[in-house]
């Protein structure tokens, strides 16, 4: 899907042009993935107008991801909310992708370079349904892939850097070539991590599974506000490593991500699963789309107006 500009991408404090926000071939970032990002959404609420979702959590999580690479990050978090707010409104936009990126900048090369000036852009853009409308409504194929998640160990699955999306781009590109909508990946151990940009949710029995932190997963602020909305719909969700087989005899399978939203899964490696009304999918997805359309009470203040 082709990025659509827009007016405004806010870097360091000020708002710049579009076009200006450039950076040099010899930026630390490009060569050593030393960038640690966020992915957030706006939506246009029904009640409380143009609104970022999770905006906090979202901008800790980015401290988090820049502490562990040592990213020096200047601004506070009430700072870079607002600047998440300002970058939807300046640019008009009723709602959108938000995408705050900290990287090292140019200055030395060598990967544990210390004197390299961080730089801190924000850009909002339009963003649609990320597995598209339909998978939306009715489900997606999805696929397990043979490349297997990075081991606790290695590379930290558990913040948001850049680096790990090599991982992400050859197991969702494996499951496109052949014809899915996303790839999952296992963990080292074989149990279910989670998918190229989503995490992993199974019914079975009335209960709700789904892998913990330490299964090489990102903890995705989708997959707490789920957590958070099954309980009060009254689910027991169970947070335990996953046997693959799992997929294959679940009675719905769905995944979540900023991008993703609620998205249910209709197949795991052409094995269909047992429901394909997903009763309790529709569930949790109208009590998830229920925060924008008033629906569901934001009892937890998720949801921060721009205006
Ligand atoms: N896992 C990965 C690898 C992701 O890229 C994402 C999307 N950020 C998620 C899980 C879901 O995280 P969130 O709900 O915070 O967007």
């Amino acid at each position: 899907m082709p990025i659509q500009e827009t007016k405004h991408i806010w870097r360091n404090g000020k708002m710049i042009p579009w076009a200006e926000a450039t950076t040099h071939v010899l930026t630390h970032g490009l060569h050593y993935g030393t960038g640690v990002f966020e992915g957030m959404r706006a939506y246009d609420t029904k009640h409380k107008g143009v609104c970022v979702f999770r905006n906090r959590e979202h901008v800790e999580r980015l401290i988090y991801s820049a502490r562990v690479y040592r990213i020096a990050i200047d601004f506070s978090v009430e700072e870079l909310m607002k600047a998440c707010r300002d970058i939807v409104r300046e640019n008009d936009l009723s709602s959108a992708y938000i995408r705050p990126l900290a990287y090292l900048g140019y200055g030395e090369m060598g990967p544990a370079s210390q004197n390299v000036d961080s730089v801190l852009d924000i850009a909002a853009f339009p963003w649609g349904a990320y597995l598209g409308d339909d998978g939306m409504k009715n489900g997606v194929d999805v696929a397990i892939s043979s490349w297997r998640r990075m081991a606790p160990g290695t590379v930290p699955a558990g913040v948001k850097a850049a680096g790990n999306y090599l991982s992400s781009r050859l197991i969702s590109m494996e499951a496109k070539d052949r014809g899915f909508a996303e790839g999952i990946g296992l963990a080292h151990d074989g149990t279910l991590s989670e998918g190229a940009g989503e995490n992993m949710f199974i019914v079975r029995n009335g209960k709700i599974y789904t892998p913990p932190a330490a299964s090489s997963i990102l903890s995705g602020i989708t997959r707490d506000t789920v957590i958070v909305l099954a309980g009060k719909l009254g689910f027991e969700i169970i947070e335990q490593a996953l046997p693959r087989e799992l997929l294959y005899g679940a009675d719905e399978i769905f995944m979540t991500g900023t991008a993703a939203e609620v998205t249910p899964v209709r197949s795991v490696d052409k094995l269909t699963i047992n429901d394909p009304s997903f009763p309790i999918t529709r569930q949790i997805q109208n009590a998830f789309f229920g925060i924008f359309n008033g629906e569901t009470e934001d009892e937890w203040g998720w949801l921060d107006p721009v205006a």
